[in-house]
């Protein structure tokens, strides 16, 4: 057991604070929303202005799955360009917020029911530095990653989160980054502006329905959820972080959508505010 002094300790570099800082679930999209000023874009740096400049921000990407849960730990994390095929301009992007060594093992003491690894080589992946460097363009604000343990169900991820609650009372902004719908295979390029199928619109909605009435077990079990989910989730790594984000959720907290909308079919850029 713990004693009180050895738990006080654990405040360390972050301070609790007088509001409750909200959880984002941000649907990225294509890297290109990176450079792109577009609707998705604008609407990442409004949602910067609404909340309190975080202590630092915990992104659970999409786009880095691990064995065991890891988080960034280092002073420095590089940007990651972890995709093909898209302009040299993208590539060229480097997005130099600092990391928080200090913060990366405040938050890994929090998890009490599995230990996490303090990650010296991941970095910021496109999940993460495609949003906020439209939300913090002076990154001047620290950036972490938590890593998605891709051996868990779903419930597992959910019922984890929890065990870092405590962060939304010391300043820290988790965003939990994928796309609720996100099949890209069946991708329709002439769609890719704006358009979904029929399907992708009659599960968006019914997942913005699950998610206002707080419904959070059915979106657990998203396969039960019928054909769409199967076609919408062919695999989980995009919308476990949804599961994140709604672990974090308190009974009292609003909730609000942006970006409200499915481009190329079968993606959707639906994001939620959580407080
Ligand atoms: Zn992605």
């Amino acid at each position: 057991m713990k004693s009180l002094h050895e738990f006080n300790n654990f405040t360390g570099n972050l301070k609790e604070q007088d509001y409750l800082m909200p959880v984002l679930f941000i649907g990225h999209g294509s890297p290109m929303n990176g450079i792109e000023d577009n609707e998705f874009s604008r609407r990442w740096t409004d949602i910067a202005k609404q909340i309190p400049v975080p202590a630092a921000v915990l992104v659970v990407s999409a786009h880095w799955l691990t064995n065991g849960t890891h988080i960034t730990a280092m002073d420095f994390p590089k940007t990651i360009h972890d995709f093909g095929g898209f302009p040299q301009e993208l590539f060229d992007v480097q997005y130099p917020a600092p990391g928080s060594p200090k913060i990366a093992a405040e938050t890994a003491k929090l998890f009490t029911s599995t230990p996490i690894e303090l990650s010296h080589d991941w970095g910021l992946d496109h999940g993460a530095w495609t949003i906020i460097r439209h939300m913090y363009p002076d990154a001047d604000v620290p950036v972490l990653q938590l890593s998605i343990d891709y051996t868990k169900p779903p419930q597992y991820h959910y019922e984890l989160v929890k065990e870092i609650y405590a962060l939304r009372k010391k300043g820290v902004l988790v965003i939990g980054s994928g796309n609720m719908v996100h099949n890209l295979r069946m991708v329709d390029w002439s769609m890719i502006n704006g358009g979904g199928y029929d399907w992708t619109l009659e599960l968006n909605e019914k997942f913005k329905q699950l998610i206002v009435n707080k419904n959070h077990q059915s979106l657990i079990d998203y396969k039960a959820l019928g054909k769409e989910a199967q076609l919408a989730i062919p695999t989980p790594e995009h919308y476990l972080p949804l599961l994140y984000s709604l672990g974090l959720q308190k009974e009292k907290d609003e909730i609000s959508f942006f970006n409200d909308k499915a481009v190329g079919g079968s993606l959707t850029m639906t994001s939620v505010k959580i407080g």
